[in-house]
């Protein structure tokens, strides 16, 4: 069914994009990784954990730069507010970046001959943006069979899994957990009361890799 699909990854270093990638990779040949930096604050902890993610994966990486999207961050994501205490969506919530991101990756795998872009959307993204749900996918879909000349496709192999799946999958095929950045700030470690460490936290429940994350 999804014979050697060539695709492009979306990954940002966390837990979503790195069960994508793998299951892209089961799936087919992932001809590039892509992550953004578009003034997040935690970019550079995003960037190493990308960079070892796909060093794993034996996938290049290429940062792509979108300066302009700094300036409409807010507060929660700007790179020198230091404040590690964001726990509602609108306080991270980044102008249409699913929907940059997306048309940004779609562009290079048109380029590149890919047919895929892998997205990490999944369960528990899905009920709290709206900009992870399968409406989203589908209709970014329908958009891009008319965007691109060669009807790039966007791929959400984890649409179906929650967090807790994603975490029992990594286990079970010692993908690198140790290496992931999920946390919206850039301390030594992931701080554990942002937004995305409270779900990441919560998947990682009753799992001693939590203990490589979020203890000291
Ligand atoms: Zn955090």
């Amino acid at each position: 069914m999804t014979t050697m699909r060539k695709s492009v990854v979306l990954l940002s270093g966390g837990l979503d994009s790195l069960l994508g990638l793998w299951l892209a990779k089961q799936q087919g040949q992932v001809v590039l990784a892509v992550l953004a930096n578009y003034g997040q604050r935690a970019f550079k902890k995003e960037c190493s954990a990308a960079q070892h993610i796909a060093d794993w994966a034996e996938v290049p990486l290429q940062i792509i730069a979108l300066p302009w999207l700094s300036q409409w961050l807010p507060v929660g994501m700007v790179a020198d507010n230091e404040s590690p205490k964001q726990a509602a969506t609108a306080d991270v919530w980044v102008p249409n970046r699913n929907g940059v991101l997306l048309n940004v990756a779609a562009a290079a795998a048109e380029a590149m001959g890919a047919s895929h872009v892998v997205f990490g959307a999944n369960l528990d993204e899905a009920a709290g943006f709206s900009d992870n749900t399968q409406q989203f996918v589908d209709d970014t879909n329908a958009a891009l069979q008319l965007s691109t000349q060669t009807g790039v496709q966007v791929w959400a192999p984890v649409a179906g899994m929650t967090k807790a799946d994603m975490v029992a999958l990594a286990l079970e095929n010692n993908l690198p957990l140790q290496h992931i950045w999920s946390c919206y700030n850039a301390g030594a470690q992931h701080c554990g009361v942002c937004l995305s460490c409270q779900h990441l936290k919560q998947a990682l429940r009753g799992h001693n890799s939590a203990a490589i994350l979020f203890e000291k």
